[in-house]
């Protein structure tokens, strides 16, 4: 019987496809210190993780049995991918799966952010029953998406997820791709009709000068942000800007003097710096919209990851023996 250890979990539409075609799933957590002898004691053939097990050289070569290693999600930066390749083990991942769950996050920071919902969230609390009027007075000067250019820059799976629903809104949207020239983007009504847009995308500068809002949506590559003092100085004054991609693509010094001379009017956050420890002016600036790297965390995407995951083992066995 083919043994699956999912040591960061794996949702329930995995593990009952998984089951249903006779394999053995274990979601108990193993920690770090003793992942190589547990998976040898019980001969494990798979191993899945998420973004907290690391799956290193030295694991690779300790566990002979694992025929297949598995990772929930986008980045592979804790899987030795190449190494593990290189020992003939599959690596899986399901790029595609949280990419709707990522661009709704970016327009929950965008609402957040034009109607100022993450100060309101904030101020309510603490004086909403005795200064109402005051705050009502501070918030009053919000602003419509509808109309304005979101300029996204990345436009890859989630970029172009993140353009149809700007266009179902009624935004202009600008595009910026190292590689993709232009894209199409197909959105799907709810009673089968669709309608089909062609983005050509434009080169970056243009991109951050004519944009109301922008949001960032590429791997980072190597240690210098994408979008530093330099960058920002191209936007328009005012524009708001997202990053839902990873810590270090906004230089967040940079940010944070941009919003404080009020260069930029607010920034929405989902990814940091020196996670899980992010810093704390930033948690604490009233311009920024924060959330705790959750872009991939809703029930949907953890439910696709899951039987994306399962298909794929499968789909191995079955061709592999
Ligand atoms: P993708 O590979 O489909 O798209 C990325 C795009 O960026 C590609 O089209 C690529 O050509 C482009 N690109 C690469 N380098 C560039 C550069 N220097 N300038 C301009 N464009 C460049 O990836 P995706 O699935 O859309 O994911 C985008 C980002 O979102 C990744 O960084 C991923 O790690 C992150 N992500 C975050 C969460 C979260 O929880 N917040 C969840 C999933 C993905």
């Amino acid at each position: 019987m083919i043994k699956i250890l999912a040591n960061d979990g794996i949702s329930n539409s995995g593990i009952n496809i998984l089951e249903k075609n006779g394999y053995f799933v274990s979601c108990n957590h193993i920690k770090q210190s003793a992942l190589i002898e547990n998976i040898n004691k019980e001969k494990y053939n798979v191993l899945l993780v998420r973004s907290a097990t690391k799956v290193r050289k030295e694991l690779i070569d300790a566990c002979p049995k694992i025929k297949i290693i598995g990772r929930g999600g986008v980045g592979m930066d804790n899987i030795d991918v190449d190494y593990a390749i290189s020992k003939g083990i599959k690596v899986i991942n399901t790029p595609s799966a949280s990419s709707n769950s990522v661009a709704e996050l970016v327009f929950a920071h965008l609402f957040s952010m034009v109607r100022y919902l993450y100060d309101s969230n904030r101020q309510m609390p603490l004086t909403g029953d005795s200064e109402f009027k005051d705050l009502k007075k501070n918030y009053a000067k919000g602003i419509e998406l509808s109309g304005k250019t979101l300029g996204i820059i990345g436009f890859g799976r989630i970029g172009q997820e993140v353009a149809k629903k700007a266009i179902g809104l009624g935004m202009k949207v600008l595009a910026h791709d190292k590689f993709i020239k232009e894209a199409n983007i197909k959105i799907d009504f709810f009673n089968g009709d669709n309608i089909s847009f062609k983005v050509n995308t434009q080169d970056i500068k243009t991109v951050l000068s004519k944009s109301n809002f922008i949001t960032l949506h590429l791997p980072k590559i190597g240690e210098k942000a994408i979008i530093g003092a330099e960058e920002i100085g191209l936007m328009k004054t005012g524009a708001g800007i997202i990053n839902t991609s990873r810590g270090g693509i906004i230089d967040e010094t940079a940010l944070m003097f941009a919003l404080d001379k009020q260069k930029l009017a607010y920034a929405g956050l989902d990814v940091y710096d020196n996670e899980p420890n992010p810093s704390i002016h930033l948690c604490m600036h009233n311009a920024i919209s924060l959330t705790p790297h959750i872009g991939a965390a809703t029930l949907e995407a953890q439910e696709r990851i899951g039987a994306e995951l399962a298909t794929q083992i499968i789909k191995h066995f079955n061709n592999n023996g």
